[in-house]
């Protein structure tokens, strides 16, 4: 039932670069999510079993709803350790990059993984892979990485060995990516993975309620203020948008993860198709722009037309260097211009 990833000289080529290796480095993208810390440790903690050294790498930090995922605290980030993380990726003898696989998606670590000649292995489910791989096992059928992951383990025969630890990371990464299951989740294989999950110990209604109802009293009054104040639907578009300034996230003591799972709200309105969120960024001079659709609306190829992205059918998000008022008013251009699709309610 389970794909096999890995053709005959792709597993040799697998056994050839990890069986070799000692000191293994994961590195998952800027700003990781659910499924880019649940890859990278489900990785680690089979890398562990191995008796290998893996050290998970983050551009940046991850957001503190994901701090209960076994192996978290091992987790290095290279914008608070970056000697540290640096001398430490200069040691490895293999790579693997888990979750992205575009150049724009792990900040300066891009410039690291440039200059290394390491073996280097990707595993990711984004469409177009652009960096190049010793070995690269690339599915967008999948809905998660940590998907691919479980049937990669499965396949190599760690299935029976298979830790609770590991376990959970492969949920949370299949739940958070499929946003609980509510979205890009209806292949009968994803049920057969979480069937094997469950059978291993993990508690997924305990997961879901440290991922989802882990909200602090600042993040619900956020939510409540952009659904009531924030929040633009246009009727005959079936979309809606909204954004989130710098002086709103110092208002409700906005902490890095505060905006996640926001731009799927307004999704449950009745007959909506198009979701947008967009956040100035904390730190940059720029925007960050979240899309989320129902059915068969592309929100990839508007974040590739339009906000210098990408993603899934579904999920996608981009950036745009300007100010809030030219962004919105970019984002209203391409709900307009998106039009057939928007409003013929085929989606
Ligand atoms: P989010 O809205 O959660 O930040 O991202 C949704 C999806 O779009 C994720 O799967 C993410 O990988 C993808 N994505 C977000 N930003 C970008 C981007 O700038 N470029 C590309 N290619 N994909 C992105
Ligand atoms: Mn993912």
């Amino acid at each position: 039932m389970l794909k096999k990833y890995l053709n005959s000289s792709m597993l040799s080529l697998w056994h050839q670069i990890i069986d070799d290796a000692q000191n293994i480095i994961l590195i998952g993208h800027s700003s990781p999510d659910g499924d880019a810390m649940g890859a990278t440790l489900a990785m680690f903690h089979y890398l562990k079993a191995l008796k290998k050294s893996p050290v998970v790498i983050m551009p940046n930090t991850f957001p503190d709803f994901l701090c209960w995922i076994p192996g978290s605290q091992e987790v290095l980030n290279v914008q608070h350790n970056y000697d540290k993380a640096w001398r430490i990726f200069q040691k490895a003898d293999a790579v693997i990059c888990l979750d992205f696989s575009a150049y724009n998606r792990i900040d300066e670590m891009n410039q690291w993984l440039d200059e290394s000649r390491r073996p280097r292995i990707i595993i990711d489910h984004h469409l177009n892979p652009e960096l190049n791989a010793d070995l690269l096992v690339s599915d967008p059928q999948a809905c998660s990485t940590s998907e691919i992951v479980y049937c990669l383990l499965t396949q190599l025969g760690y299935d029976n060995l298979m830790t609770k630890e590991c376990a959970m990371c492969i949920y949370c990464g299949m739940m958070t990516d499929t946003g609980g299951f509510i979205y890009n989740s209806s292949r009968p294989e994803i049920y057969y993975i979480i069937s094997q999950l469950l059978e291993k110990g993990i508690d997924k209604d305990k997961i879901y309620r440290n991922v989802y109802n882990n909200y602090s009293v600042n993040r619900m009054r956020l939510m409540g203020y952009i659904l009531n104040e924030k929040m633009v639907y246009l009727e005959e578009y079936k979309t809606s948008y909204f954004s989130i300034t710098r002086d709103e996230m110092l208002r409700f003591h906005f902490k890095k993860g505060d905006a996640e799972g926001l731009v799927n709200l307004p999704l449950s309105i009745k007959g909506s198709i198009l979701s947008v969120s967009l956040r100035e960024d904390s730190e940059k001079e720029l925007i960050r722009l979240s899309l989320r659709s129902v059915g068969e609306f592309p929100c990839n190829k508007m974040a590739a037309e339009y906000f210098n992205g990408g993603g899934h059918l579904n999920a996608a998000g981009g950036t745009l260097y300007c100010t809030m008022e030219e962004a919105i008013a970019i984002v209203n251009k391409a709900i307009k211009d998106y039009a057939p699709l928007l409003k013929d309610n085929k989606c």
